[in-house]
C-alpha cells in the first residue's frame, strides 16, 4: 500500500468507528459539521439526522474496548463539532481553547471556571498554581490525574481573567454538557462558586452548597435520563489563598472516596477507605496538599 492508500485507509477505518458509535447508541444518522469562520454557528445539543452512509460495513468492536472506544471518538466528534470556535467574543483573546483532558471512561470529573493565563497558552485545563494543587488533591484521593477528567465551564480564557459574562456561559456550556452526557461520570466535583452555580442553576454560595451531594439532572446520549452526583467544593485557587480550607476541601473528597469506593494505599501498603482518614490524610505524602 502507497502512502496515500495508508491514508484513506485511516480515515475510512476511523469513519467507520464513528459510524459504529452512533449506532451502538441507536442514532439513525452522523453529525458532521464543518467550522466556518464566517458563520455563528450555535452549539447543538442533538446529533443531525442525515441519511445512511451506503456501503459501510461497521467495523467489530471488541466488547472490552466498545466503551473507551466510543467514548474518545464521540470527545473527538465534539471537539471537531466546536473547532475553531467563534462563537462568542472570547475567542478574539484566546491563545488555545481548552476543550478538556483526561479518562473518557472516568467515574469522576473535576469541572472548574475558564482557563486562566497558563492553561490559555497550554491548552489544558488547570496545568497553573491553581492545577498543580488539584493534581495533588487528585493524587492524595489515591487516584492518578489521567484516570479523571478535567473539563472547565468556559473553554477560552476571559480578558484578565474576569469572570466569564452570562452570553458567553450560554454559548459555551452546551459543550460541557455534552462532554457529561459522553463520558457519564458518577461524580462531579464542581470547582468553586462559578462552577457548583452554573451547574446547579442556582445562586447560592460554595460555603453552603459545600459538604454533601447535590443531584444534576442530565439525559444521557441516548436518552435515558439519569442523575450524576455533584459534590461542589472550594477551587484550589481560593485554597491558595485561605490554606485554612484545605480540610474542609479533604471532608469533602473523603465524601467522593466513599461514594465511588475509591481506597488509597498506604505507604506501610495497607488499604484505607475513603471514609478512613482524617484531616489531612496522614498517608499523603509531606507537602501534597500544601
Ligand atoms: N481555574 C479554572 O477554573 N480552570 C482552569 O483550567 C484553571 C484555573
Amino acid at each position: 500500500m502507497n502512502r496515500e492508500q495508508e491514508n484513506t485507509k485511516i480515515i475510512l477505518d476511523n469513519f467507520r468507528a464513528y459510524i459504529q458509535m452512533y449506532r451502538e447508541w441507536g442514532l439513525e444518522g452522523v453529525s458532521i459539521s464543518f467550522p466556518n469562520k464566517n458563520v455563528e454557528a450555535g452549539p447543538r445539543t442533538r446529533p443531525e439526522k442525515i441519511g445512511q452512509p451506503q456501503g459501510v460495513a461497521p467495523t467489530p468492536v471488541r466488547e472490552e474496548d466498545r466503551g473507551t472506544h466510543s467514548k474518545s471518538y464521540a470527545l473527538a466528534a465534539l471537539r471537531d463539532e466546536i473547532g475553531d470556535c467563534t462563537r462568542c467574543k472570547l475567542h478574539k483573546g484566546r491563545t488555545h481553547l481548552v476543550f478538556g483532558t483526561g479518562d473518557p471512561e472516568a467515574e469522576l470529573m473535576f469541572v472548574g471556571e475558564a482557563p486562566g493565563e497558563d492553561e490559555d497558552r497550554q491548552g489544558e485545563p488547570f496545568v497553573g498554581k491553581a492545577g498543580q494543587l488539584l493534581t495533588r488533591i487528585i493524587q492524595a484521593m489515591g487516584l492518578q490525574r489521567e484516570k479523571v477528567y478535567i473539563a472547565n465551564i468556559i473553554k477560552c480564557r476571559p480578558p484578565r481573567n474576569r469572570n466569564p459574562e452570562p452570553d458567553e456561559i450560554e454559548t459555551c456550556s452546551p459543550f460541557l454538557r455534552r462532554q457529561i452526557q459522553i463520558i457519564r461520570p458518577k461524580v462531579i466535583c464542581a470547582l468553586g462558586n462559578f462552577a457548583a452555580q452554573t451547574l446547579l442553576a442556582t445562586g447560592q454560595k460554595i460555603s453552603q452548597l459545600r459538604g454533601r451531594f447535590h443531584a444534576l439532572p442530565i439525559s444521557f446520549a441516548d436518552g435515558v435520563p439519569a442523575e450524576i452526583k455533584v459534590m461542589p467544593t472550594f477551587h484550589p485557587a481560593y485554597l491558595l489563598r485561605n490554606p485554612e480550607d484545605k480540610k474542609r476541601v479533604w471532608e469533602d473528597m473523603q465524601l467522593i472516596m466513599r461514594e465511588l469506593n475509591i481506597e488509597r494505599v498506604t505507604e506501610a501498603g495497607g488499604r484505607v477507605a475513603g471514609g478512613g482518614a482524617p484531616h489531612p490524610p496522614a498517608t499523603t505524602q509531606p507537602g501534597d496538599l500544601q
